[in-house]
């Protein structure tokens, strides 16, 4: 059964179980709000206690100057926790309960400051456009498991891999589950609205993309190895670029980000 007549019928059993995405997708709803932060904040605990922290006080700096005027322009107002990783592949991730990850080899093809928001503002918006509930609610419900806590608990097991990978930290702990395009194109919209009102230039976003592409010859990084063909991508972004310019030009903010 394809993915999409699954939710259709998932949505149709479940019906008080479904909810309207920010740009009028339906999607599946198993797990409370509260319920998602929880699990993100316990996942990403896990996640500071597994890998190697960057420590280095410019990295940190530049990296949390750009997440920081990201998260200011959003509309629900809450802290955003930062952290670099010490980690070579070119990642970044944000988890419910206001958690955002950048691995080091991030900052190696995200090369300025505006590529780096352009990435920053791609995965939060996973996180408020609530493709990971979604996720989670859709593994929920295929493996049959409704209690999360019994699977946190495991700390390894293909359930709780399976539902980190759901998080979106399936590169962290072995499993990749990668987004629909739909979710993909929903967060590349809202990302390039947050990284323009937050005072980053949105024409960057397609620099960023096609220095992600020259660094995958080879091997794939991990980060775009998850998401739809560079063609689609900046088909997309070049649709919507034009949309965020005013609110760019009109931003108050102009950051100033430097290692
Ligand atoms: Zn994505």
């Amino acid at each position: 059964m394809s993915r999409l007549n699954f939710l259709a019928i998932a949505c149709f059993v479940a019906l008080s179980a479904c909810q309207t995405s920010p740009t009028g997708r339906r999607q599946l709803v198993l797990i409370s709000e509260s319920q998602m932060d929880s699990l993100g904040d316990q996942s990403f605990e896990d996640l500071k206690k597994k890998m190697p922290i960057e420590k280095d006080a410019a990295i940190n700096g530049y990296v949390k100057c750009v997440a920081d005027s990201i998260t200011a322009v959003l509309p629900e107002k809450r802290k955003w926790e930062v952290v670099v990783f010490k980690e070579d592949s070119a990642n970044a991730f944000a988890v419910p309960g206001g958690h955002i990850g950048v691995h080091t080899g991030l900052l190696k093809v995200a090369k300025t400051q505006d590529q780096l928001a352009a990435v920053l503002g791609h995965e939060v918006a996973h996180v408020l456009a609530e493709h990971s509930r979604a996720r989670v609610s859709e593994q929920l419900l295929t493996t049959g498991v409704l209690a999360v806590g019994g699977v946190l608990a495991q700390k390894d097991g293909r359930d709780y891999q399976l539902l980190m990978a759901a998080l979106g930290l399936g590169a962290q702990f072995g499993i990749t589950l990668p987004n629909s395009r739909a979710q993909e194109t929903e967060a590349d919209v809202m990302g390039l609205d947050y990284m323009a009102r937050a005072g980053f230039n949105p024409e960057e976003s397609v620099r960023l993309w096609e220095n992600m592409a020259q660094a995958s010859q080879g091997a794939p990084p991990e980060f775009m190895s998850t998401h739809p063909s560079h063609g689609t991508r900046i088909g997309t972004l070049g649709k919507y670029i034009p949309k965020v310019m005013p609110e760019y030009r009109a931003a108050k903010n102009r950051p100033r980000c430097k290692i």
